[in-house]
């Protein structure tokens, strides 16, 4: 909704402000109701003492101090009728009252009308009154906002920011593919429900379990599963939220939330992202950072405060344990570690599974072709890819999830939105053609994944995409491999110039040039496959700003530097020359298969390997095929 009740608001309080005014002054300060009949006509001060003068004035009464006079006159033009005239006095006008006496007029002076004062007393107090109250509806408004300005209100009150879910209904049946966490966790539930058990012969039951594992892969789900299987309330809040502009805030949401953690014990408490307050303290470009480290100790003293038989378990995840403050991780504290990670093809079939329960799913759809297709997926994006099929099924008013939307779902989910294809141009061939280049270097080096298909749809950045077999479930890769892997994202560059020359060759291959530029590097640096010998000169970096680790560095001299470079560009050559071999030794393949593409847009594996069969002999993967 666009439509915002801030705005609104503010608007309101400007219009009662606005309208107040206009009210007090039509009604407050000059006497307006002055028992005699209204004067509304005015009078010149001058015309007044004419008037005076002329004895015509039989009474004045004096208001506001002495400076607005209702005078009472007879009036000339209507036949001597008398009349009432406002006339405004001036200040100094002390010979007014000597001539009125003079003249014997009767005058009257009126003290300044209360109630006018009431007005003006009210008129006073309401404006800081309404302005008051609407910053107040304000604040309170847009309190509900996450990092809205209301926080400035709650400023040492901390209404503390997790959520607490009495049941959370998740078994561990609805967690699959990390078979190792679910059983080291499963003690947990018991140290929940019959404590006794563990105190009984002495056991100190652990207060804290890290979850170590990258985003999606089911920690938060994990946790839940683990409050629903003990039937027991389950406190979450993320390490973000402890961390707020105001020094002390975070501390006193800590205390909140172990103090309701401990009225409802047995608990468990869930704190996601725990990296941002946990953090080694000190660390860290510019130094610490006194709000984090003061919710930091605020949380350590907590977790030091109870005793292990509360009934209370913090379980915390993050994906960053290296850059956890040891505290953190002492004795008594979050001594536990379980790793959760992305789940292996077994793994995902049965993610699959549990997310297809309550889904329509064609009977022609297998859930381990999906698998397969899908290394590196977690959980969430398993969740997701199902999720996007069904609501892809229910677009094109299917009865149930076809292999086709599945299809669509994981390149979508993989490398974004379909664009519309270019109409037939000579960039359409070239583009073809680059994409051909991957594909036939791709298929004909034995050592490189097979291809699944070929298309010139575009996609997210790419105007066209090669699809390979991923293999990723292999864990490690071979020198060869890694080369077979360079030699076919040159092939796109490669196509590009031999069949178009060197001077035509585009842009397109950027995204390529700078995957196998790391490639070789690595190959160079981290897995001392080159003539530098078996020597690691890179670790792996960490951020700088994540505190840790960030003085180490490349330890190696600008000479070494050198030799680095000069065995990545050789390694590059190497290949390069390799896949222009390729497209040169299969000119007329690639042409016929660039016709195919641009006539149908997309060539499936299969297809494009028999097509090349009939040309070349197509070496055989079978070693790519994962196992389930
Ligand atoms: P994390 O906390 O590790 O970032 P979540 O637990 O929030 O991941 O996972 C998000 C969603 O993804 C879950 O609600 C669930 O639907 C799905 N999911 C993730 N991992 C799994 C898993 N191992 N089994 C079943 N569903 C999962
Ligand atoms: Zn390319």
């Amino acid at each position: 909704m666009k439509f915002s009740w801030r705005v609104v608001a503010l608007w309101s309080v400007l219009a009662l402000v606005i309208g107040f005014f206009f009210w007090q002054g039509a009604f407050a300060g000059v006497p307006a109701d002055t028992g005699k009949n209204t004067a509304n006509t005015r009078m010149t001060y001058g015309r007044f003492l004419e008037y005076l003068d002329a004895d015509r004035v039989t009474n004045v009464d004096l208001y506001d101090g002495g400076r607005t006079a209702i005078i009472e006159a007879n009036d000339q033009d209507i036949e001597n009728r008398t009349q009432h005239w406002r006339v405004d006095l001036p200040i100094n006008a002390p010979e007014l009252i000597q001539k009125l006496k003079q003249k014997q007029v009767s005058f009257d002076a009126h003290p300044m009308r209360n109630d006018g004062a009431i007005w003006g007393l009210l008129g006073n107090l309401i404006f800081p009154v309404l302005l008051i109250t609407g910053l107040f509806f304000l604040f309170r408004r847009s309190n509900n906002l996450p990092g809205g300005p209301g926080q400035a209100m709650n400023f040492g009150k901390s209404r503390a920011r997790f959520q607490m879910e009495a049941k959370t209904g998740v078994k561990f049946d609805d967690v699959a593919g990390i078979e190792e966490a679910k059983e080291e966790l499963q003690e947990v539930v018991t140290f929940l429900k019959q404590p006794e058990k563990f105190t009984a012969v002495g056991a100190r039951i652990p207060k804290g379990v890290l979850l170590v594992g990258p985003p999606g892969t089911g920690k938060t789900l994990l946790a839940k599963a683990i409050a629903g299987e003990a039937g027991v309330p389950f406190f979450s809040i993320s390490g973000s939220e402890f961390v707020e502009m105001f020094v002390g805030v975070g501390a006193s949401r800590v205390r909140d939330l172990f103090k309701k953690a401990k009225d409802n014990a047995p608990c468990i408490i869930f704190i996601d992202e725990i990296d941002a307050v946990g953090r080694q303290r000190g660390a860290g470009i510019g130094g610490g950072n006194d709000e984090r480290e003061q919710t930091l100790n605020q949380l350590l003293t907590e977790m030091d405060g109870f005793e292990g038989n509360t009934g209370i378990i913090i379980i915390a995840a993050t994906n960053r344990p290296d850059v956890l403050d040891a505290a953190l991780l002492r004795p008594g504290r979050f001594d536990r570690q379980v790793q959760v990670d992305a789940p292996d093809i077994k793994g995902r079939l049965e993610v699959l599974q549990v997310h297809a329960r309550n889904k329509k799913l064609d009977k022609s759809v297998s859930l381990e072709a999906i698998a397969r297709r899908t290394p590196g997926f977690t959980g969430a994006d398993l969740a997701n890819l199902l999720n996007e099929a069904a609501i892809l099924t229910a677009r094109r008013r299917k009865e149930g999830i076809t292999l086709l939307e599945i299809d669509d779902a994981v390149d979508r989910v993989v490398a974004g939105m379909e664009g519309t294809p270019l109409v037939d141009s000579k960039s359409k061939r070239l583009i073809a053609y680059h994409e051909i280049g991957h594909a036939l270097v791709g298929t004909l080096l034995k050592d490189h994944d097979p291809v699944q298909k070929v298309t010139l749809i575009p996609r997210g950045q790419a105007q066209g995409l090669t699809w390979f077999m991923p293999n990723e479930e292999q864990g490690l890769i071979s020198r060869s491999q890694l080369k077979a892997r360079i030699t076919g994202a040159l092939g796109g560059r490669a196509a590009e110039e031999i069949i178009f020359g060197a001077a035509e060759v585009t842009t397109g291959a950027g995204g390529d040039l700078q995957q196998l530029s790391g490639m070789a590097r690595q190959m160079v640096t981290r897995f001392g496959m080159s003539d530098l010998g078996p020597l690691s000169l890179e670790s792996q970096q960490g951020e700088v700003f994540l505190g840790r680790d960030w003085t180490t560095r490349s330890e190696y001299s600008e000479a070494i530097a050198c030799r680095i470079d000069a065995q990545v560009r050789i390694i590059v050559e190497e290949c390069y020359t390799n896949a222009k071999k390729i497209m040169r030794d299969h000119r007329s393949l690639a042409d016929r298969l660039v016709d195919l593409l641009i006539e149908k847009e997309t060539i499936d594996g299969e297809e494009l390997r028999q097509i090349v069969a009939e040309y070349a002999e197509v070496p055989d993967k079978s070693q790519f095929a994962p196992m389930l």
